[in-house]
């Protein structure tokens, strides 16, 4: 399918996970493989780290190898597919100064923030929203994703709306505009940051039936000035990479988005999407 698109676009898929993170599977070189297969022309990792101790992710990734590894794939596929390291920071408000501490030790062509938990409760089952009044937690939620946003820690904000992956099979499709003030707040952060936004192609595998974040989250970020966005299939096996792409980009024109960013050592290029 990606194959496709990528005679007129310029593909780059910023957001998999191989099984350097604790839920990933395949190698680095698995996804290369898959990417130069898909016409995909920059490939970004973005293992998972978690900086609070009840995290899943707390300590599982070992930096020194996931950097050699990087190095390795690209020299072999050198002229074949840009390989870019980047990271997925868990983002909890508790532990700000430990993730500053660790963006600021260790060296990544981007990083990537995302809200996972509220208060140790994993935001992506439905459980949250059977223990919780759902206003409740997307308030919640879209407060940590505001204070993410307002560290500037980071190059770009993951998957906007991820919730839905556990509210849409208990309630059905997910209205936004319920809660335009907090997100518009969140998208005014990161504009005002240079942060960019993530199309994530995810929810449409999972039972949200729809792109993080939806149509119209990315429709208000192009009204309120926003530019930067990066694309990224969630990938968690080699399969799965640039899935939904096309969906990804009819998303992105259809919100008047036309360039991608891309990073190398925490460095923004922007490049049309349609070349
Ligand atoms: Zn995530
Ligand atoms: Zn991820």
């Amino acid at each position: 399918m990606t194959s496709e698109l990528s005679a007129g676009c310029y593909l780059c898929d910023y957001h998999v996970h191989t099984d350097l993170s604790f839920d990933g599977r395949g190698t680095l070189s698995d996804f290369c493989l898959a990417a130069i297969d898909h016409g995909i022309k920059e490939l970004g990792f973005s293992e998972h780290v978690g900086i609070d101790a009840s995290d899943d992710a707390y300590g599982t990734l070992d930096y020194e190898r996931y950097r050699r590894g990087i190095e390795s794939v690209r020299e072999r596929y050198a002229g074949k597919l840009i390989v870019k390291m980047g990271v997925e920071v868990d983002f909890r408000s508790g532990v700000i100064a430990g993730i500053e501490h660790y963006i600021q030790t260790h060296e990544f062509d981007y990083v990537i923030g995302a809200v996972h938990y509220l208060e140790g409760d994993i935001l992506l089952r439905t459980a949250i929203f059977e223990e919780r009044p759902q206003r409740e937690v997307w308030d919640d939620y879209f407060n940590e994703m505001f204070l993410m946003a307002q560290t500037g820690l980071f190059d770009i904000i993951a998957h906007l709306d991820v919730p839905k992956r556990g509210y849409v099979p208990l309630y059905g499709p997910f209205d936004w505009t319920l809660y335009e003030d907090a997100i518009g707040k969140v998208l005014a952060e990161a504009i005002t940051r240079d942060t960019a936004l993530e199309i994530n192609t995810a929810g449409l595998r999972k039972q949200a039936d729809e792109i993080f974040p939806s149509l119209g989250v990315l429709k208000l970020y192009h009204q309120l000035g926003g530019k930067l966005v990066t694309f990224g299939s969630d990938a968690h096996s080699p399969g799965k990479v640039g899935c939904d792409f096309g969906a990804a980009l009819e998303a992105a024109d259809a919100a008047g988005l036309t360039e991608v960013s891309t990073y190398s050592g925490r460095k923004r290029t922007t490049v049309p999407i349609r070349i």
